[in-house]
């Protein structure tokens, strides 16, 4: 009998694997590798090692629970050796594996397979739903953009989630507007659902602390599932206690509240344990059965057939290129305060504290707090890219990308979005309870106590003023700064190129 090996790698264990799909559990082995040099080659956040080589260890018993055959070689130095070790054991027929979630390493492993004499079989990604074909549709006419919405409605009508017939549940589309409340006073919130830590999580623990001890993060009270049957638990825990209130408080910030009411769910659907159609019909029954109001399931869904799709199409349509995009050359070094949190900014300083504590931190904190600093500064996208890539347990090349130098950074020179999300204290102060706690006053702009968001952002509006000046989204503010007094602008300025060298020279405020 035929014999072949499946070969599944660390952000491919869920079930719908495809490189399983139609074989045969008696002729087929599965095999696992570990890879010591693989996890060093970034500095990726402890947590992130712990889910990873725990969901790999569980997903391996979930295999082996439903009759696979399964080849686990743990805590090895490479690839290599353990891959020619089982090639040589099994003798295999052919090789299969799921295609690589980064741009390159198809390549990389088909030349490695091709090294020990097989042809290595691809196959596509489960955990997606759209087709490259889908997206490239878009385009047929000559656009050079499309944006998240366009592509999202498709998605809806593909898939026909939240829709009645040919039209958008209750008439629309997009619930955006009612999804911007800012955080109420002495909100509580529901407890978080506990994860009691298997017998891998505890090994993986050990080894990630022995192994990788420099790495950046702490493991902490590790909280975060491994297994599809947490994963699931976890996941119906946010449809009953939090999904209601998903919406309306999607952008609000709360000091030394890291949850609110997102799902935290990114990690598990990355590593594979849960499947983006499964959460979104789960919403969609919320919704239908009256447990949830619409402006929040459809948030949810729109956050993951709309921008997660939208990201992944966009990742595989312009790399490699894309990744080296600096449309406003930035320039600057990642500021040392992202890498220890020492810093009198509020924001940043809880920001780092629950990157540091858990790897994650909701979309808004990402993108207004950390992002937004690192755009309006003038941070080097491909060095903040890096950046996120470990610091985050849901990092992987493809949804960084995208979303760093794309979105956040507007590096792509507005491929993602068309305007860039730059905003000055006025809107953390708005969105969060930060500035009451602050040495920096988020009204003021160059007094020495004035916070550093507020001379960056408009000295960010400055260096661009070219750029922007054609920008149809930009122009209430490009006027607001046109009309200022040039004493105002030399001062703004003045403040901003003292912060920018402080941030050069590796300085902290
Ligand atoms: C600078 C920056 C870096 C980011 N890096 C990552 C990353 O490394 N990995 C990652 O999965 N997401 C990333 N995102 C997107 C988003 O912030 C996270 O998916 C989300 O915060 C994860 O928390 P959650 O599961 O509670 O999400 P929720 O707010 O509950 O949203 C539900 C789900 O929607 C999906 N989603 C929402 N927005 C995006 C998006 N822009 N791109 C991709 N998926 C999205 C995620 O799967 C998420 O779990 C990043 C966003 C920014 C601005
Ligand atoms: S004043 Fe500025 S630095 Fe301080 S918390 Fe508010 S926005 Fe952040």
């Amino acid at each position: 009998m035929a014999l072949t090996t499946v070969w599944i790698t660390g952000d491919q264990c869920t079930p719908r694997n495809t490189a399983l799909h139609g074989l045969d559990k008696h002729s087929t082995i599965v095999l696992f590798v570990e890879s010591i040099a693989r996890s060093r080659e970034v500095p990726y956040h402890k947590r992130k090692l712990v889910l990873i080589f725990a969901a790999m260890r569980s997903f391996a018993d979930d295999l082996r629970a439903d009759g696979w055959t399964v080849d686990y070689r743990a805590e090895r130095e490479d690839y290599e050796h353990p891959f020619r070790e089982h090639v040589a054991r099994y003798r295999p027929d052919r090789i299969r594996t799921m295609t690589q979630t980064q741009y390159g390493l198809d390549a990389a492993l088909r030349a490695f397979a091709a090294d020990l004499g097989h042809d290595l079989e691809i196959t596509e990604h489960a955990n997606f739903i759209s087709t490259a074909a889908e997206f490239d549709e878009l385009f047929a006419r000559g656009q050079t953009r499309v944006t998240m919405e366009t592509f999202y409605r498709k998605m809806r009508k593909k898939t026909g989630l939240l829709m009645d017939g040919e039209q958008p549940a209750a008439g629309a589309w997009n619930f955006d507007a009612e999804n911007r409340k800012p955080p109420k006073r002495g909100m509580r919130f529901p407890p978080e659902p506990e994860v009691p830590p298997s017998v891998h999580v505890r090994d993986v623990i050990a080894f990630v602390e022995r192994t990788f001890p420099d790495h950046p993060g702490v493991v902490g009270t590790f909280d975060i599932p491994v297994s599809r049957r947490d994963a699931l638990a976890y996941a119906d825990d946010f449809f009953r206690n939090r999904l209601a209130n998903f919406g309306p408080y999607e952008d609000a910030m709360i000091a030394g509240e890291a949850r609110l009411y997102h799902s935290r769910l990114s990690a598990l659907i990355n590593v594979g344990l849960l499947h983006p159609l499964e959460l979104c019909e789960r919403a969609e029954l919320a919704y239908r059965s009256g447990e949830a109001p619409l402006s929040s399931v459809e948030g949810f869904v729109r956050q993951l057939i709309g921008w997660r799709e939208f990201i992944w199409r966009v990742y595989w349509r312009l790399m490699p290129e894309y990744r080296t995009r600096n449309a406003l050359g930035a320039d600057l070094p990642v500021p040392a305060f992202y890498r220890d949190g020492e810093t009198d900014m509020a924001c940043q300083r809880d920001a780092h504290r629950t990157v540091r504590e858990l790897g994650w931190a909701h979309h808004i904190v990402r993108l207004m707090i950390l992002g937004n600093f690192a755009l309006i500064a003038g941070v080097d996208p491909q060095a903040m890219t890096d950046w996120f890539w470990c610091m985050f347990v849901d990092g992987y090349d493809w949804v960084m990308v995208a979303n760093v130098v794309g979105m956040t950074l507007h590096a792509d020179g507005g491929f993602v979005g068309t305007k860039p999300y730059a905003a000055s204290a006025n809107y953390i102060n708005k969105m969060s309870d930060h500035c009451g706690g602050c040495r920096y006053d988020p009204k003021k702009t160059v007094e020495d106590d004035a916070c550093p968001y507020n001379a960056l952002y408009w000295d960010f509006i400055a260096r661009n003023e070219k750029r922007f000046a054609s920008n149809t989204r930009m122009s209430l503010t490009m006027r607001n700064w046109a009309s200022r007094d040039p004493a105002v602008k030399t001062a703004i300025r003045k403040r901003a190129a003292a912060l920018r060298a402080t941030l050069r020279a590796g300085g902290s405020f």
